[in-house]
């Protein structure tokens, strides 16, 4: 039976791992996700980072995924996979659903869903690296996956300094999602928020993250019991809303609360 590992390159429902390389460079320089390939040398892909050959592993017993030809220390780009397959996901749907910008408004998903132009990935702006780049009603944007880390504060900076408006997307809590679900978490369930906006538009000191549901449901979630791969010292620094994101990852609970699940 054929396992594969999530976009991400993580194993579905966890535990977690480091994630593996599960999409690589095709000869024509296009993304070849694992089970797309041929066997072995012959799936005829590189490493986007080392541009080394990559076989692709495609066993009975563990989980597909590409590996380099000889041994290395290269992480075959696995921190680029997440925006790789966002920017498929938002591609393909032609946009996606972003956060109200309204002030009274602040912390809720938009209610529309919004057309992007063909996003972009790993383009260089202002020195850093931005995840994805579309263009939403004629402005550029920015969109910053988050899957560990969130957007280091010097980049925000210099974002900011260049009058753009940028989205974080926190995957996170959908890091062991099937591919299924982190789809719609791309598009539309993952919490997300503005980290700065054009046009001088402030955005608060700190930015209220999309709530899965109501207030009054985060705080009768926030006193559900801490999961038990969550230390005590870690839950007690958790804000609210990462409580229940950790104790409600896919949005069940509280989605359905708020009535923008389709
Ligand atoms: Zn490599």
């Amino acid at each position: 039976m054929t396992r594969l590992l999530n976009p991400l390159g993580q194993l579905i429902g966890g535990p977690g791992h480091q994630p593996r390389v599960v999409v690589a460079r095709g000869e024509d320089g296009a993304e070849r996700w694992i089970d797309e390939v041929e066997r072995g040398l012959a799936c005829n892909c590189t490493c986007w980072e080392c541009n080394s050959r990559l076989v692709a592993r495609q066993g009975s017993v563990r989980e597909w995924s590409f590996a380099h030809q000889a041994d290395s220390d290269c992480a075959g780009g696995v921190e680029t996979q997440a925006h790789r397959y966002a920017k498929a996901v938002i591609n393909e749907a032609g946009g996606l659903y972003v956060a109200s910008v309204r002030p009274d408004a602040w912390g809720a998903l938009h209610p529309r869903f919004m057309q992007l132009a063909p996003v972009r990935t790993e383009e260089r702006i202002a020195g850093f690296r931005a995840d994805l780049v579309g263009s939403l009603k004629g402005h550029e944007l920015i969109i910053e996956v988050k899957v560990t880390h969130g957007c280091p504060a010097n980049k925000i900076r210099a974002y900011r300094d260049l009058n753009m408006s940028v989205l974080e997307i926190d995957l996170a809590p959908f890091r062991y999602a099937t591919a299924d679900d982190l789809r719609e978490a791309v598009l539309k369930r993952a919490t997300r928020y503005w980290l700065c906006l054009s046009g001088g538009r402030d955005v608060p000191r700190q930015p209220a993250p999309t709530k899965p549901g109501g207030i009054d449901q985060q705080r009768k979630l926030s006193g559900f019991a801490r999961p038990k791969n969550i230390s005590q010292r870690e839950w007690a620094e958790m804000s609210t809303l990462e409580k229940v994101t950790a104790v409600d990852p896919d949005g069940r609970l509280t989605i359905k609360s708020r009535g923008y699940r389709s």
